[in-house]
This record gives structure tokens, sequence and C-alpha cells, in this order.
């Protein structure tokens, strides 16, 4: 077994290509096997979010602070909150982010392959949807 601290988890910038605003990364369990479920907690600054995504495997998240949305291609946007569960099903496009006024901090797992990024950021009409 192996215990890690709050301190022992290494906090990292989130690539910037694929991020709009303050995201910060802390791996809680990164397989080897990039196959294999892949656990992160993703700190985002208030009105910070994703670019447009999708998940080869689906992704499930949980938030852990503050308030965020999550909004699918067509448009349809849930507000998310501590506590809130989301199921994205493998390869349906989507982003996630904090809402303007808070931070939000979730869980996200991840397994069958890397995020797919598409070309595109989550521009401010998209955001303020
Ligand atoms: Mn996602």
């Amino acid at each position: 077994m192996d215990f890690l601290g709050a301190g022992d988890v290494v906090w990292e910038d989130a690539p910037g290509e694929h991020f709009t605003g303050a995201v910060r990364f802390g791996p809680l369990y990164s397989p080897q096997d990039p196959e294999d479920l892949n656990v992160l907690a993703v700190h985002f600054s208030a009105g910070a979010r994703t670019d447009w995504h999708s998940h080869p495997g689906g992704q499930v998240i949980y938030v852990t602070e503050g308030a965020g949305w999550v909004v699918k291609g067509d448009g349809t946007r849930a507000e998310i909150t501590a506590g809130d569960v989301v199921h994205a099903p493998p390869g349906e496009v989507h982003w996630h982010g904090a809402r303007p006024n808070s931070h939000m901090v979730h869980l996200s797992l991840t397994w069958r392959g890397a995020t797919e990024w598409d070309p595109r950021s989550v521009s401010d009409e998209e955001y303020e949807g």
C-alpha cells in the first residue's frame, strides 16, 4: 500500500494549449498503461475552463469544491457544485470549468486512452452561454 499525504500530491500547471485561464492538475493515480484508470484532481480558478474535448473511454467527474458548469456539444449545460457527479459517455464532446465567480475542484476518472482535444477553445460567448 502507498499512502500519500496531501502534501505529497505534486500539483502542476495544466497544459496551456488545452485550457483557458488558470488550471492545476493534481495527479492521484497515473497508470503505467494509458489504457488503465487515470485519476486526477483538477483545480479551476474562477472563469477557467477546458477546451472542447472528448474521452475515448468516457469520464466520471466528482466535484469536491466550488461551482462550475459542464456543457455538451449541443449547448446543454449542467450546473455542478460540490458532491455532484457527471458521467460523460465515450467520445461525447464537451467542456467543463469553473463559474465566473467561483473556483471549482473536481476529480476526473478516465480510462482507455488519453483525452482527445478539439482544436478550439471555449469562446467567451460559449462560456457565458
Ligand atoms: Mn472531460
